[in-house]
């Protein structure tokens, strides 16, 4: 039972959603998804989506004290759209991934980033600095029907604001991407994708606070643990 394991905030999860009860599973995760934080990083566009996995100890609720490593250097807000899974999807084709999208959520993509420059530069994998215990806080999820509707969301740390997103803005639009994923990674029902993150990341620090904001639908406040 991952619950008996205090030291992850994983009380209340797996994640309910109309009376439904989804077991707690992977997050699957798209980096550069947007063309200005592709530009903030000084990344490369890449035609391929660039995907990275978070297990299911990562996640944490949103709205309690969000812990960030200590003594690893800088770990970076990530603020992204993320969908719950609630049908299996395997070699899918777009509608097919719409029917299977069951609820939307924002969710903090927490990165190492000092960590993750020095795993790119020496061409490692990134998970060290993205998928360690707590790296996803994530808010309760506003069940939806998906039609490519489009989503606005922001984040303020400490009154100012830092991130804006839209989903429109995209460069591998939510059913692409969930199709694409399909094809490497069956999806379950209760995984979690992250769609990326819009430009604005940086440093989070001991007792920042924190607002996100999904518009028109729901805020949140939160703060970053001492
Ligand atoms: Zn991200």
């Amino acid at each position: 039972m991952i619950n008996t394991y205090q030291h992850l905030n994983l009380e209340g999860l797996p994640l309910q959603l109309d009376g439904q009860s989804l077991p707690l599973g992977k997050a699957v995760c798209v980096g550069r998804n947007y063309l200005d934080h592709i530009h903030e990083l000084g990344n490369q566009v890449s035609e391929r989506p660039v995907l990275f996995m978070k297990p299911s100890t990562a996640f944490a609720h949103m709205h309690q004290p969000i812990s960030i490593p200590k003594d690893q250097g800088e770990c970076h807000n990530e603020l992204e759209l993320a969908f719950l899974i609630a049908k299996p999807l395997y070699q899918a084709q777009r509608d097919e991934c719409a029917q299977a999208i069951a609820g939307v959520a924002l969710a903090l993509d927490l990165t190492l980033r000092d960590l993750q420059n020095e795993l790119k530069q020496g061409g490692l994998p990134w998970e060290l600095a993205k998928a360690f215990d707590g790296s996803c806080p994530i808010s309760g999820f506003m069940p939806i029907e998906y039609h490519e509707q489009r989503f606005t969301f922001s984040l303020t740390v400490n009154g100012q604001l830092r991130q804006r997103g839209d989903s429109r803005l995209m460069l591998h639009p939510l059913l692409s991407l969930l199709s694409y994923i399909s094809h490497w990674f069956t999806l379950m029902p209760g995984d979690v994708v992250l769609s990326g993150t819009p430009k604005g990341v940086g440093p989070l620090k001991a007792n920042d606070l924190i607002d996100v904001e999904l518009h028109e639908h729901f805020s949140l406040k939160t703060q970053v643990a001492r």
